[in-house]
């Protein structure tokens, strides 16, 4: 199968704004969708202006009082179990789609992204109906006797803003614990990528969801973002993406004291103990580097090796760098597809320049395929912590490998960055998996295997990689507001 033997009609690609129930056009003009793999014009999809974004935040601020605020957990539960049906039935296409649009191959989506968003509707539906509080014994009042609970409440309009690495899974991660709790959403998905979002815009809507219970606006972040960060009828913004726009977002939502969650990079470590299997430990930070071509926000792109198995790593990394097939996202031999767009390849490939300008050796790659496509070539440097590739994330397919003498000087290195998203380490001594795990700041640690990630295990960063946490019962505090009540008796 090749690109163009999957490549849906244009007309069949959702290339609208979806608001209050209807398909309709964007008043900012459109965004230029293209296909990274090729470069060809996948689609011209409409794009929000801030009265369009305004639209949206009215249908979904006059849901909160109407039919959905009314409708119990119970029926909202139902509704969840609906989308993942749905989600099941399209899965393929679901698949096709994310591979079209973000340039991975197909097989990836297929195998992560689509069975994970399921996942996330299913874990969530599962909640949306045991939300409770609890009762609080108080020493009274005034020498009354009180009766003192807590219930959770939605926290509102939930404006969600996601990127384009793993749009449908972070999408479901957003909407799906959102709807659990009762809220009502609007989603801008990024310029690069937003078809699978628009597809499940269809999906919720065939699974009965209420009009305007879910909007989708898709357009530039600088127009329809910013609209939806400042808009005062929104209250609060979860946001995926870079540490940059975070940090704005974050500002523009201080003047209304809107919540925020913000899910942001990292420069994640990959510990290689003295003790660790070490072919397993290639073959799984090879995995942790080259997949989704490395634009994956918990990469585990600083590969923290111990002395005696750094030559062994660092040429097993070489070699599984050599052996990834790069190329067509839609043939089946193809293990590693193409950066998102060109301004990403070149960011890329500038981090390699300026590694090799600070002394790294590039032991594997550094350079890009001839032909059309964002493609990169998957990358492997030896240098040091200090140098700019291991410092600033890169979103792509290059890794730094260092080595260490002691496990505290590991944990010493792993702590040695602005970021704090994901850890793994690879060792077969318990005592040394538990320590460390205690020692590294990071939202999520893995020991023997990366990315083991969950729709009920909580998500999210320290430090720089950002505030709060998604998934799991965190998701649901995440997207609630808890109400105490004291009745005095
Ligand atoms: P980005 O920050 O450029 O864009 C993310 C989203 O924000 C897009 O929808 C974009 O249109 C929007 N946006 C841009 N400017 C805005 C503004 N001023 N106001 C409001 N919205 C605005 O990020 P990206 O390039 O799409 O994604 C890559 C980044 O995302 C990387 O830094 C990566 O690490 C991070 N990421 C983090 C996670 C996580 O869970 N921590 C997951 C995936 C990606």
């Amino acid at each position: 199968m090749t690109t163009t033997d999957v490549r849906p009609a244009a007309q069949e690609l959702p290339d609208q704004l979806f608001i209050g129930g209807e398909w309709r056009s964007g008043s900012a003009g459109t965004v230029t969708d293209l296909n990274p793999a090729t470069e060809e014009v996948l689609a011209e999809v409409q794009a929000a202006s801030a009265a369009d974004v305004d639209a949206a935040v009215a249908a979904a601020r006059a849901q909160l009082d109407g039919e959905w605020g009314a409708l119990p957990g119970v029926e909202r539960a139902k509704i969840l179990h609906r989308v993942a049906d749905l989600l099941e039935r399209d899965a393929d296409e679901l698949a096709r789609l994310e591979a079209l649009d973000v340039g991975k191959p197909v097989g990836q989506p297929a195998m992560l992204d689509v069975p994970n968003a399921i996942a996330t509707f299913r874990h969530f539906a599962g909640w949306a109906d045991k939300i409770t509080g609890q009762t609080i014994p108080t020493a009274g009042y005034f020498g009354r006797p009180t009766h003192s609970y807590t219930v959770r409440e939605p926290v509102g309009v939930i404006g969600a803003i996601t990127p384009w690495n793993t749009p449908l899974m972070i999408a479901a991660w957003k909407v799906a614990p959102a709807l659990a709790a009762g809220n009502t959403v609007v989603v801008k998905p990024a310029e690069d990528a937003p078809l699978s979002t628009l597809h499940l815009a269809r999906l919720l809507q065939e699974a009965g969801l209420p009009d305007g219970v879910v909007n989708v606006v898709p357009g530039r972040g600088d127009v329809a973002g910013t609209a939806l960060t400042t808009h005062p009828g929104v209250d609060k913004i979860s946001f995926t993406g870079s540490p940059e726009v975070g940090r704005a977002i974050q500002i523009a939502a201080a003047d209304a004291f809107k919540r925020v969650t913000l899910e942001l990079g990292g420069k994640s470590p990959q510990i290689v103990l003295a003790d660790a299997d070490v072919d397993a430990a290639v073959n799984g930070t090879a995995m942790g580097l080259f997949f989704n071509q490395g634009e994956v926000c918990a990469a585990g792109t600083r590969v923290l090796v111990h002395r005696s198995h750094y030559d062994r790593v660092v040429s097993g990394l070489a070699a599984a760098a050599e052996a990834q097939v790069v190329g067509d996202p839609f043939d089946a031999a193809t293990t590693m597809g193409a950066l998102v767009n060109a301004e990403q390849r070149d960011r890329v490939l500038s981090y390699v320049e300026a590694g090799r300008a600070e002394g790294a050796t590039v032991v594997a790659g550094g350079g890009r395929p001839d032909g059309a496509g964002f493609f990169v070539e998957p990358t492997i440097v030896t240098g040091d912590n200090g140098m700019r590739i291991a410092q600033e994330e890169i979103f792509g397919p290059v890794g730094t490998v260092i080595p260490f003498d002691d496990p505290a000087e590991a944990v010493r290195i792993a702590n040695d960055t602005r970021y704090g998203l994901a850890a793994t380490i690879w060792t077969r001594d318990v005592g040394a998996a538990h320590t460390l795990a205690a020692q590294v700041r990071a939202g999520a640690v893995w020991v023997n295997g990366w990315a083991a990630i969950d729709p009920a295990l909580p998500w999210g960063g320290m430090k720089s990689s950002g505030i709060g946490r998604e998934l799991g019962w965190s998701g649901i505090v995440a997207n609630t507001e808890e109400k105490t009540v004291t009745v005095v008796l």
